[in-house]
C-alpha cells in the first residue's frame, strides 16, 4: 500500500509556502517554509489529525530560506528528536544565516543599485529564518533513508541550488523535487538557478526517473503564465520536465548570442536578453532569478 503524501499550504504575504506530508510510520515533513509559516504547518497538521511532536524527519530539498527557514522552531516543536536532512552543498545555509546574506552579496549585489541592500538582506534573514542549527544528517546524493519501513532515495539535482535535492519514496516513485524544476519560474516570471549546466543536468536525470507523481517546491508557471499545481501526475510532470527543458535551452541560447552589455536598463548588463525572451518582470524582485540565472551562463 503506498504511503499517503500530504501537501500542506501555509499563507504568507501575497502568497503562500508548501510543505509535505509524507505519512508513514515514521512521519517525514518536505521543507519548512519561514518562521511566520511554522504555526501553519502545525495547524495544518492538526488538520490531518497529526501532531507536529510525532514528527520524525524534515528533509529539506535545499537551502533558500523559504525552504529552510521554519527549520529550527518545527525541529523545537518536534521535541528536538526529529532528524533534519540537507545536502552538504547547502549546509552552510542551515547553519549561518550570514550565508544568505554572503550569497547575495557575492551575486545579486552585482546587478542591483541598493547602498542599503546588506542591511536589509540581514534583517530578512533574521525574520524569515528561525534559529541556526546543523543537521542530523548531510547527504550527498544516492543514500536511502529508512523512514520506519518506508524508503526514502536521495538524488542530488544541484542547478538551482549547488545542495539543491530530490526525495524519491520508494516503490511508489512519489518524488519531491523542491525548486529544482522551474519551468517558467515562480511569481518572478524568470527560472532560477545559479548553475545552467548542473540545472539541465538534472532535469534530465528526473527525466531519467521512472518517477509517478512529483511535488513541486512552489506553483511554477508555465511558458504561457499559468500556475502548475505543487502535485503533478505522471503525464504532467513528464510534461514539465520537457517544457523547462525547452526553457532553459532559450535562455541559454540567447546568453550565448546576445551576452552582457552594461546600459541604463534596469536589466544592465542583459537587457537585450530580455527583450529577446520578452521578460518585462522586475529584475530586482527578491530572489532575482533573473541576474541569478544569467549570471550563470554568462560569468
Ligand atoms: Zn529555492
Amino acid at each position: 500500500m503506498n504511503t499517503p503524501i500530504h501537501s500542506i499550504y501555509a499563507p504568507w504575504g501575497r502568497f503562500g509556502l508548501y510543505t509535505f506530508l509524507i505519512d508513514g510510520p515514521e512521519m517525514a515533513l518536505v521543507d519548512t517554509g519561514v518562521t511566520a509559516t511554522v504555526q501553519g504547518v502545525a495547524d495544518g497538521l492538526e488538520k490531518l489529525g497529526r501532531d507536529i511532536k510525532d514528527v520524525k524527519w524534515i528533509l529539506l530539498t535545499h537551502g533558500h530560506i523559504d525552504h529552510l527557514g521554519g527549520t529550527v522552531a518545527l525541529w523545537e516543536m518536534t521535541g528536538r528528536q526529529a532528524k533534519v536532512v540537507i545536502h552538504q552543498d547547502d549546509v552552510d545555509y542551515l547553519q549561518r544565516r550570514r550565508a544568505h546574506v554572503e550569497n547575495y552579496l557575492n551575486l545579486r549585489a552585482h546587478y542591483i543599485d541598493d547602498p542599503e541592500a546588506e542591511e536589509k538582506q540581514t534583517a530578512m534573514m533574521e525574520h524569515a529564518i528561525s534559529g541556526e542549527m546543523s543537521p542530523q544528517i548531510i547527504v550527498k546524493g544516492g543514500e536511502i533513508l529508512d523512514l520506519g519501513g518506508v524508503k526514502v532515495r536521495v538524488v542530488h539535482t544541484p542547478g538551482h541550488t549547488s545542495g539543491s535535492v530530490a526525495y524519491v519514496v520508494e516503490g511508489q516513485e512519489d518524488v519531491f523535487v523542491g525548486d529544482a524544476v522551474q519551468i517558467h519560474g515562480a511569481a518572478n516570471g524568470f527560472p532560477g538557478y545559479e548553475d545552467p549546466d548542473a540545472y539541465r543536468k538534472s532535469l534530465l536525470a528526473l527525466q531519467e526517473l521512472e518517477l509517478n507523481r512529483m511535488f513541486l517546491g512552489h506553483p511554477f508557471r508555465s511558458v504561457a503564465g499559468e500556475p502548475y499545481a505543487v502535485e503533478l501526475d505522471k503525464e504532467t510532470s513528464a510534461h514539465v520536465l520537457t517544457e523547462a527543458l525547452e526553457i532553459e535551452a532559450r535562455v541559454r541560447t540567447a546568453a550565448q548570442e546576445l551576452g552582457a552589455a552594461p546600459s541604463e536598463s534596469l536589466y544592465s548588463p542583459y537587457a537585450a536578453i530580455a527583450e529577446r525572451l520578452g521578460y518585462e518582470g522586475d529584475p530586482r524582485l527578491e530572489p532575482s532569478p533573473f541576474f541569478t540565472t544569467l549570471h550563470g551562463y554568462l560569468s
